[in-house]
């Protein structure tokens, strides 16, 4: 007997007409592909045909969906994936932080009091939710109903963590060393056998053996959205080309063997993860009965490759023609085992991506930055503001792409007015060719518009962290990088765009073109398990 009510009515909101649904689904899966940015699934529409037509067209899709604050990178984006929160409330406001207070930088998820389970040894640090401030998808569920239950898996420790939050079940990770998912005690349940035998090595010996082949039928030739597979801004753990193999692994991460790197660097890491998960549903019967489960998952190797190769190079193409295999095969598996009828699944992303600026033609701006020249600039700087001050020492603590960290114990010393020094060394960093702005808190802590993306650096913003200059870098450059590769970090709309679609049998297939923002996915999904956060959240509740 079907226990749902669905009161299926048009609800004239703000993001126009939407379907409104009172649901209560069985499970909630929420999937975050990293690095997938908003325009992906349809460009990539000849290469993902089941997700373009069972999920782009067949699901509730906010196609101009953003996260809405500036250091898009992986932990505060899955964050606010999770709490429904910006990073200035959640705390994450970054992958690495600089901790003011110890004018270090750290992990942002670091717990030195945990303890790993499943492995006898294990060089991966020591994480936790416990700096997450804000209750996650799995937190608030569980809070409801006890009997719920809540499960993360990802590649990467921080999206697996900051999914889960502070209740789940475990969060599980993927050690490059034994490959197999890990864990700690933050967890109350006890570690589970099977856990340990579902190991990468022997599930993909043969995949290992034969290595990363190149989909056939992606047509690679004189296709102007492609760059050439052996181009010289490619670079990363193997050789620039296809075939990626074990032998062509360049260089192998501390902690980590070669087949544990292979399936951090290769599509079968993020089939790995999916297939966990199948696992994890099976074993613990997730959707099973009416007390609603969660299970979060983020699939990691997409962002591994896409700094390497870049979103023009035929190994995106190649990742994304497999995703949408291993979509395909994980959605039939929820279908057949939880009931189409019985989960909700919602697809998104932490950030996006900015093209490598020798293959982007569009504007002059499209630069890479050296390091070298990057530290040759900030040196020229620090010598103009010792001279200017008459000053022997760098008045420098820190300085990266992210910023300048003053030296203002010196400043003090020197009785020099920080407000006049600050001046100085922002009117400096902006004479830069590949520098907008340089901001210090006082610039947009009390913001109100989103002008030179402001309001995005105060969403970013915590004050125990980060250096007192920021840097708003020009758009499509990529400063203090190395000679290849690409990345993401800023309020453009090219990492802030991501996907979001809602996919049920329930809610009426849609495309909403009104703006929304990712800290409004933990609130709508909640919401059709009848759980109103909005007056804990940034976000707010979209069928509503
Ligand atoms: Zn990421």
């Amino acid at each position: 007997m079907k226990k749902y009510l669905f009161l299926l009515f048009i609800a004239i909101t703000s993001v126009g007409a939407i379907p409104k649904t009172s649901v209560t689904p069985k499970l909630i899966v929420l999937i975050s592909v990293d690095q997938m940015r908003g325009d992906y699934i349809e460009r990539f529409k000849s290469q993902m045909p089941f997700v373009y037509q069972e999920l782009y067209n067949g699901g509730l899709n906010y196609v101009n969906t953003h996260h809405f604050h500036a250091k898009t990178t992986t932990a505060g984006g899955h964050a606010t994936l999770a709490t429904g929160c910006l990073p200035s409330t959640h705390g994450i406001v970054d992958n690495n932080v600089y901790v003011r207070a110890t004018r270090k930088t750290e992990y942002s998820i670091l717990d030195t009091s945990i303890s790993f389970l499943g492995v006898d040894r294990c060089s991966l640090q020591k994480v936790s939710a416990a700096k997450l401030q804000k209750s996650s998808i799995g937190d608030y569920i569980k809070m409801k109903d006890p009997l719920s239950k809540s499960y993360s898996v990802a590649l990467k420790d921080r999206s697996s963590i900051l999914m889960g939050g502070h209740l789940a079940n475990r969060a599980y990770w993927f050690d490059g060393q034994s490959t197999q998912m890990v864990s700690t005690n933050y967890y109350a349940e006890p570690f589970p056998e099977w856990v340990t035998a579902f190991r990468a090595d022997q599930l993909y010996a043969s995949e290992i053996e034969t290595g990363w082949l190149l989909n056939s039928s992606i047509p690679t030739v004189h296709n102007p959205l492609l760059d050439h597979d052996s181009a010289t801004y490619e670079c990363g753990t193997f050789q620039p080309w296809f075939p990626h193999t074990l032998k062509s692994i360049e260089s192998v991460k501390e902690g980590e063997n070669k087949i544990g790197t292979f399936m951090w660097n290769t599509p079968y890491g993020d089939e790995f993860v999916l297939k966990f998960a199948e696992q994890l549903i099976i074993k613990n019967q997730l959707g099973s009965d009416e007390h609603t489960d969660v299970l979060t998952i983020s699939l990691s190797a997409a962002d591994v490759i896409g700094h390497q190769f870049g979103p023009n190079s035929v190994e995106i193409v190649d990742y994304y023609t497999r995703l949408d295999h291993y979509l395909k095969v994980f959605i039939t598996m929820l279908n057949q085992k939880i009931g189409k009828d019985n989960y909700v699944l919602a697809l998104t992303a932490d950030h996006g991506v900015v093209p490598m600026p020798e293959f982007s033609s569009l504007t002059d701006k499209a630069v890479r930055v050296e390091s070298e020249q990057f530290d040759n600039d900030m040196l020229g700087i620090d010598q103009s503001l010792k001279q200017l001050f008459n000053l022997t020492e760098s008045t420098f603590l820190e300085k990266s792409y992210e910023g300048v960290e003053p030296n203002f114990e010196l400043l003090t010393a020197h009785h020099i007015d920080s407000f006049i020094y600050l001046d100085a060394l922002k009117e400096r960093l902006k004479k830069l060719s590949y520098v907008d702005q340089a901001y210090t808190p006082e610039d947009f802590i009390h913001s109100t518009n989103n002008e030179n993306y402001k309001q995005q650096f105060k969403n970013s913003y915590d004050p125990r962290f980060g250096y007192y200059v920021q840097l708003l870098c020009t758009p499509l450059s990529l400063v203090d990088m190395r000679s290849c590769g690409t990345t993401h970090g800023t309020p453009y709309s090219y990492d802030t765009h991501v996907p979001f679609i809602l996919y049920s049998p329930f809610i009426k297939p849609m495309k909403v073109k009104t703006s929304v923002k990712t800290i409004d996915i933990a609130p709508t999904l909640l919401g059709l398990a009848d759980i109103d956060i909005t007056k804990k959240v940034d976000g707010r509740n979209l069928l509503r």
